[in-house]
């Protein structure tokens, strides 16, 4: 397949226009993959963790993101922690249910999070690669024990094994290495794939950050679907909007 007609995202063209050309990009390529970040979950009420008074400017990563500081001071972590729960209990928007609604359409293959708050799945995506991990579960270090979200929030926090040891979520702190099953789901998603839909997010975190450069290279199209454009050059479509808009616009678009 040729990839998207402009290499460059085209100026002086309407939204309709990138929107029907990026559904008929996805028609001819029998169906997208997508990579999604913080973007999609704001319009859910997940703050930017990022953003100004976002998590990561009031909790030094250092000193609360790194796998090191958990194995140092899990109570100290659990701080933070304590407050990334609270994310828990937010619904998916209309972008999350148009995605779901794609993926049973047959328009969408699957679908690289690199958020951890479930809410693809909530939405009924199938398909759900959670890069980054999940809140879903939590593990004991020590003893190996799983432990569940439900069971966690019913406790006292932070939470403890049976065995004394506070547990941790099953999410990748800044300096863990991304699971291999992730990975291995993550590159049979994109090898069976023409098109990635990039959607909320400015893939500024490695190694998620690589995936629409070396999807391009491999000589896939890209189509952009961010508030802020930020992937440009490895962008053949961009679609500028906000998540639930644009991606239910997308949705409606395809038959
Ligand atoms: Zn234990």
């Amino acid at each position: 397949m040729q990839p998207a007609e402009s290499a460059q995202p085209i100026d002086g063209k309407s939204l309709d226009a990138f929107l029907a050309q990026a559904a008929a990009l996805i028609r001819r390529s029998g169906g997208a993959v997508a990579l999604t970040g913080a973007g999609a979950s704001t319009e859910s009420g997940v703050p930017d963790f990022r953003g100004k008074n976002g998590l990561w400017s009031r909790f030094d990563p250092l000193e609360y993101g790194t796998i090191g500081a958990f194995r140092r001071d899990p109570v100290k972590v659990w701080a933070m922690l304590t407050e990334l729960l609270a994310i828990v209990g937010v619904e998916p928007n209309e972008g999350h249910r148009a995605m779901a609604d794609m993926e049973r359409r047959g328009w969408l293959h699957g679908i690289i999070t690199q958020n951890i708050d479930g809410l693809h799945q909530k939405a009924g995506s199938r398909t759900v690669v959670e890069f980054h991990g999940s809140l879903a579960t939590f593990s004991c270090t020590s003893c190996g024990q799983k432990v569940s979200l439900a069971k966690v929030r019913s406790g006292p926090l932070p939470p403890r094994c049976r065995c004394g040891t506070v547990l941790k979520p099953d999410l990748i702190f800044f300096d863990e290495v991304i699971p291999p099953l992730a990975l291995r789901q993550t590159e049979e998603l994109l090898a069976r794939a023409k098109v990635l839909i990039v959607a909320g997010t400015s893939c500024r975190v490695v190694p998620a950050s690589l995936i629409p450069h070396r999807f391009r290279e491999n000589g896939g199209a890209v189509i952009e679907l961010n508030l802020e454009p930020a992937l440009a050059p490895d962008a053949d479509i961009v679609l500028q909007g906000s998540f639930s808009q644009i991606m239910g616009r997308l949705a409606a678009a395809l038959p």
